[in-house]
């Protein structure tokens, strides 16, 4: 590839703004160009220049199995040589609708999509159809895709650079919009017609829920005949096999997905009982619909993906991430900075920071260690070393099954490394 990165870059600036189509790709807030990348394989990418990354941020959790899977490879060039998409019913469809609801306990039907965003959005449509009420709460530093009523209070790149919200969303939108603060259980009326919330908030660095958040939420949502909706945009099949719901044993009324379910291509999905999305259109009132919605491709590559994973490939990566998370938070203390490492399952996150502190609980102690300034250090001392976390404070570690020991260990000593020039560079 001819080219370098900042010549790719400018390029870009020129006919995208911003250079980037999705904000959190931009190095607005840790500083300096974007790598172009070119290919993926596994844990690695590689840029326009040759320089090859171990990457953290495998689409920001859209890959599972690491970039250029041989068999989701397969399964996408079998599935184009038959053509892309009908606007008719597919079997490709009906085989990842019945993976997801063979694993998820509650789960009975789904619904595609081509995105996390959409997904959110309807299902939001779905409750307020359902229910006949009007009012959403959901939790400060989730993000739930850039729908108008729920950019609101939004980790991810909202968090990242540093917005409220978003300029063209109108007061009317975002009306009945309840912001609460994460991990508390929120005051509930008759006047609710959906709590929405990440199960494993993993927008704003990574919070992990309170022993019983979860539960207490259905319990507060039962109470005033509330829908419950988890967002398991990025949990779904990565948290393992059946996801959140099934790891903490609280089922929601309406489950998100997207990123793994997609092995790399565009999906989204909802999904609940087959009495509620009975609402939906063409059986129901409530309308939802999509030209490329269950596209035979994302569903060949999501399937492939669903079906190669086995439960001990989810024990294990748990198991490898643990190790890490450990190796990870003494390899920067050690050098001379404090981190925090909060790991669940194979999610973990990292705070990094000069002064002693406490795991965040919400967005607003997240905020205070992810504003502290070091983060843009350490995201470039990182790269340098070959590390490409996410260039912002409030993403999570994306480890795929294509880390292995080796990768990891190598991440762990590229941050201890980074740490003790960041440490020392101070003259502390
Ligand atoms: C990524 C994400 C979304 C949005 O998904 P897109 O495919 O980017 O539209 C929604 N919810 C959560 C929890 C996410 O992490």
């Amino acid at each position: 590839m001819s080219g370098t990165n900042q010549s790719w870059f400018d390029r870009a600036r020129r006919v995208i703004p911003g250079g980037v189509d999705s904000p959190v790709r931009s190095f607005r807030s840790v500083g300096g160009t974007p790598y172009t990348v070119v290919r993926g394989e596994g844990a690695y990418v590689e840029d326009v220049e040759g320089h090859r990354y171990l990457d953290f941020v495998q689409s920001y959790g859209a890959s599972l199995l690491g970039h250029a899977h041989p068999a989701v490879v397969q399964a996408l060039r079998e599935q184009a040589g038959r053509g892309t998409t009908f606007g008719a019913p597919t079997p490709g469809e009906v085989r990842l609708a019945e993976l997801m609801t063979d694993r998820v306990p509650g789960l009975e039907q789904i619904r595609l999509v081509s995105s996390g965003t959409e997904a959110v959005m309807s299902a939001v449509r779905l409750a307020r159809g359902a229910t006949g009420r009007s009012r959403v709460v959901k939790f400060d530093g989730c993000y739930h895709g850039h729908s108008d009523a729920l950019l609101v209070a939004g980790g991810s790149g909202v968090a990242q650079l540093g917005l409220p919200g978003s300029a063209g969303v109108t007061a009317g939108a975002v009306t009945d919009t309840v912001v609460a603060p994460y991990n508390e259980v929120p005051d509930l009326d008759e006047t609710i017609a959906a709590v929405l919330v990440e199960p494993v908030a993993a927008n704003m660095n990574l919070v992990a829920p309170r022993d019983s958040f979860l539960a207490d939420l259905r319990a507060a949502c039962d109470r005033v005949g509330a829908l419950l909706i988890f967002d398991e945009v990025i949990t779904g099949f990565r948290l393992g096999p059946a996801g959140a719901s099934a790891h903490y044993g609280v089922a929601p009324d309406l489950w998100c997905f997207g990123k793994v379910i997609g092995g790399g291509l565009p999906v989204g999905a909802f999904g609940g009982s087959a009495t509620l999305l009975a609402s939906l259109a063409p059986d129901g009132p409530v309308y939802q619909a999509g030209t490329l919605s269950g596209n035979p491709l994302a569903t060949a590559a999501g399937s492939t993906v669903l079906e190669l994973v086995t439960l001990s490939d989810y024990d294990d990566l748990s198991a490898r991430v643990g190790r890490f998370a450990n190796d990870l938070r003494d390899a920067i203390t050690g050098a001379g900075l404090y981190a925090e490492t909060p790991r669940v399952g194979p999610l973990v996150g990292l705070y990094v920071a000069r002064e002693p502190f406490v795991a965040p609980t919400n967005f607003t102690e997240s905020k205070v260690i992810g504003e502290n300034g070091l983060y843009p250090s350490f995201f470039h001392a990182m790269l340098e070393r070959g590390v490409a976390l996410a260039p912002g404070a409030y993403e999570i570690l994306f480890v795929s099954m294509a880390h292995g020991d080796a990768e990891l260990a190598r991440a762990v000593s590229a941050a201890g490394s980074a740490a003790a020039e960041i440490a020392g560079g101070d003259g502390a």
